[in-house]
């Protein structure tokens, strides 16, 4: 009989594998395969030495890849074989710090079913203890200050645990062993109810007290895990309607949370892989089919057949929607677009006059954090990326230098790149205002301090105006940084090609709203051939002025005007026309604007284009949040497609690029709005010609440079029924397309393009 040789393995597992119960797994492995040895965090990874026969080993380190926890994502593990030491025992070690190593961060994760039994079980310690949490779920990125992830570099540092939670802390085969925000009723946070003016709200259970307030039709600021949100009855009209008012945000739709998927179920359309995404640990806010019957309040999503819906994903709000048995508006508790509250004073002093009541705890939080908001549309989509996916990198395909790219100026976020990681950030917001540049600004003092970046290299817009543009030119000066321009629409297709790791050349379709051109227009409507470093422009919408600039972005009206007045003649009569309607003084200046050029930069947008059919057909003549023309517009397309009617469209070939003229489309419109054609035979004509003319131009463009692999980028595919129309369409004249999944095509998603680019341009 051979004799089995011994050997000491030195493991070094790379991840996220900290705060998701990796080290407890590692020790009940290492137990159940009899190996002795140790375990322990640092800054860099998870480094395991385990000593045994080899045979023992392999299995230990096949089972470490196949059982891992389920919060838990192995990205890497290395083994290297030393003689034995002589270990007795296995151990967790003290956790380990060394310089410039840095570690993947878990984001937050929504309450695991255990928990969720516990806080709902009577004869439980944690029945309807709201801070309930375990290794498999809680709060993570929000609550951590530094790496590594320890409890005294957490915000829960305050609280010494119990000596009950203290065992489950310490012991290896407990579910809570080294779960770092470990609380019980005894020693962690609690909830606080105050009013408006922060007095406490005397008397009972602090879960009950709220419900009362949410059921009478109160408002009320819930303090959450990546900041406060705004609650009331979804099912009343009236509270959403006090909510709008105070909040100032008329008609963007809000969105609900729902106690159960049964309950869902009961509003709204849902698909299995919207189904997944609603349970998954992310928990993120879906867009699903609004049913006709549902109960909840038109007033939630005006106008709207989709609502955005997430279930309950800490124990505070199991506990609220059980309490309640209503669905509730579950929005930011900021004011229109300012950067989401965090703190209690913070809450008390921005939400001041919007909230009646305010849900507090003492449980501090560290990172702003939105709920993240997905679609599916054939695939899932993430919109909005944050709470639940930041801050786990997307995978580049190569190793990057470390770069700033800082993003766009509308659903901001920066990217962070080192090694084969881009760190793109959650979602920012709107940087239009002082306290979004400032949440932005400490973002990303976070991300470098917990990744241990050190960008040589910033990248930014062209947009001279962008505060983040403006941002990155005096940290790049300030700090001796090369700096690297990116126009927009290019950083939107090479955003797309990241993070479907496809370095192209591909035809890039770009569709957005606004982006500035190389030319100093107002580009959006664009047909790219574009890899990781280059672009070429090869076609693009025909140029139209935008009378006023910003203000023909919030009123569509005036889009619909100078498309026509540019196209159709400057005599064109508005006669049988929803516009006819407008006042003869603001027409006057709208074509004293068109015919001299003032203050009307020229633009070959895609989201104009969407705005100028929806407003001369009648659907929105001014919008009070973004793209919301358009939206309307789709909304009314009916769900059975026909794609054989449509409008009529050209392409010129202009100076070697192709141009898509809109003069017959237009004419055409204008004679179905006079002829009193259905807004909805209108819409869906429009929408399959919008799809023809993306394949017309891919077609031209392909003939030409033998590509036959195409992207679809921004805002504008967020339209479900041209992406799916543009896609089938593409498809069926044998393209193979791009689109967005892990990453928003909307401008949330530019950072990552400006980053991939920067680097290959730097080199
Ligand atoms: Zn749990
Ligand atoms: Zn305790
Ligand atoms: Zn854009």
């Amino acid at each position: 009989m051979l004799t089995k040789v011994e050997r000491l393995a030195r493991i070094s597992v790379r991840g996220v594998v900290q705060g998701v119960g990796f080290r407890p797994f590692i020790y009940r492995l290492a137990q159940e395969h009899n190996l002795k040895g140790w375990v322990r965090n640092t800054s860099g990874n998870v480094e395991i030495e385990v000593e045994g026969d080899e045979e023992t080993v392999d299995s230990f380190l096949s089972d470490l890849k196949t059982e891992a926890p389920p919060m838990a994502r192995i990205e890497n593990v290395e083994v290297t074989f030393y003689p034995t030491k002589g270990y007795t025992e296995f151990q967790i070690g003290e956790s380990l710090s060394r310089e410039g190593q840095y570690q993947l961060v878990s984001p937050d994760v929504a309450t695991c079913e255990d928990c969720k039994a516990e806080i709902f079980s009577s004869d439980d310690r944690r029945f309807g203890y709201p801070f309930t949490n375990c290794t498999n779920c809680g709060p993570r990125f929000t609550i951590i200050e530094d790496i590594p992830y320890d409890r005294p570099k957490t915000t829960m540092r305050e609280f010494e645990m119990c000596p009950q939670c203290q065992r489950e802390y310490h012991d290896p085969l407990d579910r809570r062993f080294h779960a770092q925000p470990n609380a019980c009723p005894q020693c962690g946070p609690s909830l606080e109810l105050v009013d408006g003016d922060g007095e406490p709200v005397e008397g009972g259970n602090v879960i009950e007290a709220a419900s009362d307030l949410l059921k009478a039709g109160g408002i009320l600021a819930v303090k959450g895990l990546g900041g406060f949100q705004l609650a009331c009855d979804a099912t009343s009209e009236e509270a959403i309607n006090t909510l709008r008012a105070r909040k100032r945000r008329s008609s963007k739709p809000l969105a609900v949370m729902i106690a159960t998927l049964e309950d869902i179920e009961k509003h709204c359309l849902v698909s299995p892989e919207e189904r997944k995404l609603l349970e998954s640990p992310q928990c993120p806010i879906v867009l699903l089919r609004w049913k006709h019957g549902s109960n909840i309040s038109p007033a939630v999503a005006p106008n709207l057949n989709y609502l955005g819906v997430m279930l309950p994903y800490t124990p505070l709000h199991h506990l609220l929607l059980k309490e309640t048995g209503l669905p509730l508006v579950m929005t930011s508790g900021n004011l229109s677009e300012e950067p989401i509250a965090k703190d209690n004073d913070e809450a008390l002093t921005r939400l001041k006059g919007i909230a009646d009541y305010f849900l507090l705890h003492n449980r501090g939080i560290y990172a702003r954090y939105d709920d993240s908001v997905c679609m599916v549309e054939g695939v899932p989509q993430v919109i909005r990326r944050a709470r639940g996916y930041a801050p786990y990198p997307i995978f580049l395909p190569f190793k990057s230098k470390q770069i700033l790219a800082c993003g766009a100026e509308l659903k901001n976020t920066f990217c962070l790149t080192k090694d084969e990681h881009a760190f793109l950030s959650q979602h920012i917001g709107d940087m239009e205002n002082e306290e979004t540049l400032e949440h932005f600004e400490n973002t990303i003092g976070l991300y470098k301090k917990l990744f241990r970046v050190e960008p040589e290299i910033i990248a930014y817009d062209m947009h001279p105006e962008y505060l983040a543009t403006k941002y990155a030119l005096e940290a790049g000066a300030k700090e001796s940084l090369k700096l690297v321009p990116v126009q927009h629409h290019h950083a939107h297709i090479v955003s797309c090609l990241a993070e479907n790791k496809v370095e192209g050349p591909v035809i890039g379709v770009a569709f957005d709203g606004t982006g500035y051109g190389t030319d100093g227009t107002i580009w959006g409507g664009e047909f790219l051939l574009a890899d990781w470093k280059n672009f070429k422009r090869v076609g693009h919408l025909e140029y139209v002025p935008l009378p006023g600039g910003e203000v023909a972005i919030k009123k569509p009206y005036r889009m619909a005007l100078s498309y026509l007045y540019s196209l159709l003649g400057e005599d064109f009569s508005l006669e049988g026309l929803p516009l006819s309607r407008l006042e003869s003084a603001e027409l006057a200046i709208i074509k004293q604007q068109l015919k001299r050029g003032i203050n009307s930069p020229l633009t070959s947008s895609a989201g104009r284009l969407f705005d100028a059919v929806s407003a001369l057909a009648g659907v929105r003549g001014e919008i009070d949040y973004e793209a919301q023309a358009a939206i309307e517009l789709e909304m009314l397309a009916p769900d059975e497609v026909d794609e054989s009617a449509s409008y009529p469209l050209s392409i010129d070939e202009e100076g070697g690029i192709g141009v898509v003229k809109l003069k017959e489309l237009f004419s055409a419109v204008v004679q179905d709005v006079r002829n009193q054609i259905p807004l909805p035979v209108i819409s869906l004509k429009f929408h399959n010609t919008v799809a023809q003319i993306i394949t017309e131009m891919c077609k031209l463009i392909a003939r030409e440079s033998g590509i036959n692999q195409v992207a679809l980028s921004g805002g504008v595919f967020q339209n479900r029924l041209l992406l799916k129309l543009a896609t089938a369409a593409l498809q069926r004249e044998g393209f193979s397309v791009l689109t967005h999944h892990l990453v928003p095509g909307n401008d949330g998603g530019i950072s990552l393009g400006q980053a991939v680019i920067a680097n290959f341009v730097s080199i």
